[in-house]
């Protein structure tokens, strides 16, 4: 007996040190790895290290008095370990094949569980030196039904995780074998108890169970092993992975996006098959990562990545440019299948992107070539659909494919871009203004503002010569604040010099006109230069009012009730009707040049402007007809009623300099 008790302490506390050092490489490993199911297999196997030797220590100690201090502590010490055992080794599995933590409320119950159930086991019966057979249903029966249940059931759970690699396989075989010792022993023991063969049996499970524990120490070495190989291959294939591709959306980045071109062109040259380039740029993406902040922004660039790899259309080369701007490659010549690539494109990333409970949408520009048709090598291709994009933004325009001219289109506006830039900054727009002439009393009744570009080396340059410029670059809102800015000065400066106030008008595009913050910048303008606001008169087109009745509308009366003038340029050659104007709170409507040119020697345009003369005073508003050149044409208009007249007879748009003589002369 006391031979067999010496035999099993040696053997319980050679496994006590085999696990705990097991235990402590697993802390090695952890440190390293860093994963949460390394660290639960070490408490696992730290757990199992203690239950061994609170079993070295109950055989040596066998003696000891059932319900003795020393008894109750070593049973409790024996039960708890043992089920942390089984309870952070099938935690470490959950986790190791989720690859996802357990979380604290899991953990929580779990060790709150094995706590109750080891000290229930324990201390019911514990004290009671009779209930020698309660004490061990409780102890080991219990204790083994639970154990075995719990490696079947995770041997159930790695079948159906159907985990592929060696070491889960094991594991599956090793939770299989050591449910059923477990479950086995379980029945057995309560109906086996008093057979001596039984008992034969329980003092030679000693050399099972190490045999076991043996396999667990070497399954999880395995698989240790076989994670840090993967750890480490996984790392080298990132670095590489990350070297050739945009760290941000996973796809290829600028460089890689070239080299990946030229290999399928190369292709494409051999099996004798056309590209299509593609290249798409995510309108105000700015203002998604104004608004959501740079990491939602690099989420959904991520997404717009995968939307645009994962296409239907099988795209050859997906891969980021820069920004917002992606390159997207297919295979195809035929110019219909390239306008349904283009439109497939624009509903893959107009499909809306869904950011912590909000819907974003968003719109691009697409511009396409072709090879080998447009160019031969990838840096040409880029370029040139990087022009027809270009074309697509500034016109805005949703799909352009290049066209040859557009090259040179291209260079040009790109050079006049910086250009017209510095030309602001310098001032070197300058204002002409052009003398409206008051029909009723024949005064002075205003002037227009007309800007000229006193060009460095080709000149004074007049709007025709570089508004389509301006308008291809969207720079109008950029000239029409620098105009705006410098009429102010021009009234606020003759004021003081001249102390007379002379009411500007100036012409205002679309885009400015219906900017938000349009009427807080006249404000500030206005109290800047101490102006009275009714001395700033603007000028819109007939198409401004068309484009967003409700907008224009809103800002009309908001600068009305400011004191300030508006009127409709260009009137009868746009698309509106009167109807439409009666409803805008405006103060005067110009008659186009067109029609007056006419009005001397055709007659159905008198008509007209006799017509168009009556409904504007009909309808409250003042007239002045544009481009007056004659005598006769002033005579007529003055007939018809017309308020004021403007045009080349009374002056042409002239410097400040000749506009402060007239004004002295009159
Ligand atoms: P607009 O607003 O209709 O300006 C009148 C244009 O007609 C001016 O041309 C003026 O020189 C010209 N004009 C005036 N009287 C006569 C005439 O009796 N006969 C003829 N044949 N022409 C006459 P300009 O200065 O070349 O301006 C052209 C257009 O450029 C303007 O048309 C206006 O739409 C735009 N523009 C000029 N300055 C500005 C500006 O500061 N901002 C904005 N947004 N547009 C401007
Ligand atoms: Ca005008
Ligand atoms: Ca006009």
């Amino acid at each position: 007996m006391a031979e067999r008790a010496l035999t099993y302490s040696f053997i319980y506390s050679t496994e006590t040190l085999a696990f705990s050092i097991l235990a402590f490489l697993l802390f090695t490993y952890y440190r390293g790895l860093g994963r949460q199911y390394v660290k639960l297999w070490m408490l696992s196997l730290s757990a199992l290290a203690v239950n061994q030797f609170a079993l070295a220590c109950e055989s040596i100690f066998y003696q000891q008095n059932v319900g003795s201090t020393l008894d109750i502590s070593f049973a409790l010490l024996r039960q708890v370990s043992q089920y942390f055992h089984i309870l952070f080794f099938i935690f470490g599995i959950y986790a190791a094949t989720k690859e996802k933590n357990v979380t604290k409320k899991m953990q929580v119950i779990g060790i709150s569980s094995a706590l109750f159930i080891g000290c229930f086991a324990v201390l019911f019966y514990g004290f009671d030196t009779q209930s020698v057979f309660n004490r061990f249903y409780l102890r080991e029966s219990l204790a083994a039904f639970i154990f075995g249940s719990a490696f079947i059931a995770s041997a159930f759970y790695l079948f159906s995780a159907n985990i592929n690699h060696f070491s889960g396989k094991i594991f599956l075989i090793y939770s299989l074998l050591v449910g059923l010792r477990y479950i086995s022993y379980s029945f057995a023991s309560i109906i086996f108890i008093t057979e001596d063969w039984f008992r034969y049996l329980t003092q030679n499970l000693i050399y099972l169970d190490m045999s076991l524990h043996t396999i667990l120490g070497f399954i999880i070495l395995i698989w240790m092993q076989g994670a840090e190989r993967h750890v480490a291959s996984t790392a080298i294939n990132r670095a590489k992975y990350l070297g050739k591709h945009d760290s941000l959306t996973g796809v290829l980045n600028r460089e890689q996006v070239l080299e990946k071109l030229t290999n399928e062109m190369k292709i494409s040259l051999d099996q004798n098959q056309a590209l299509c380039v593609f290249l798409l740029d995510i309108k105000h993406f700015k203002f998604v990562n104004d608004t959501y902040g740079l990491k939602i922004g690099d989420l959904i660039l991520g997404e717009i990545a995968q939307r645009l790899n994962q296409s239907l259309l099988k795209p050859k080369v997906v891969g980021r440019l820069s920004g917002d701007s992606f390159m997207y490659v297919i295979e195809s010549e035929n110019g219909k299948q390239q306008k349904t690539a283009a439109e497939h494109l624009h509903a893959l990333i107009e499909r809306p992107y869904f950011v912590s409970q909000e819907e974003v949408h968003l719109q691009c520009s697409v511009g396409y070539c072709q090879y080998p048709c447009d160019a031969e090598v990838a840096d040409e291709l880029l370029q040139k659909s990087n022009l027809a994009l270009f074309q697509a933004e500034s016109n805005n325009i949703q799909t352009v494919k290049y066209e040859s001219g557009m090259q040179s289109h291209g260079r040009h506006l790109l050079a006049m871009e910086k250009e017209i830039k510095q030309a602001i900054s310098n001032e070197e727009f300058i204002l002409h203004f052009q003398p409206q002439l008051n029909l009723k009393n024949n005064r002075l009744e205003g002037a227009e503002v007309l800007v000229r570009w006193q060009h460095p080396t080709k000149g004074l340059l007049a709007p025709g010569q570089f508004f389509d410029d301006i308008e291809a670059l969207n720079l109008y809102s950029e000239l029409d604040s620098y105009v705006l800015e410098k009429t102010c000065q021009t009234i606020a400066k003759w004021y003081q010099t001249y102390k007379r106030r002379v009411p500007l008008a100036i012409n205002i595009t679309a885009v400015e006109f219906q900017a938000p913050d349009f009427i807080s910048n006249i404000q500030a303008l206005l109290i800047k230069y101490a102006i009275p606001p009714v001395y700033l008169e603007l000028e819109v087109t007939e198409n401004v009012v068309i484009t967003d009745i409700d907008l224009v509308m809103n800002t009309i009366v908001v600068l009305q009730n400011m004191g300030i003038k508006v009127s409709i340029d260009d009137f009868g050659t746009g698309y509106s009707s009167l109807a439409y104007l009666r409803k805008l709170p405006i103060d005067k409507i110009k008659i186009d040049r067109s029609f007056i040119q006419e009005v001397a020697s055709n007659d159905s345009d008198l008509t007209i402007v006799k017509t168009m003369v009556e409904l504007s005073h009909g309808l409250g508003k003042r007239v002045l007809a544009e481009g007056v050149e004659t005598q006769q044409q002033l005579q007529l208009l003055r007939n018809i009623g017309c308020d004021a007249v403007q045009g080349y007879f009374i002056s042409k748009p002239i410097s400040e300099k000749e506009f402060t003589k007239y004004l002295k002369r009159k």
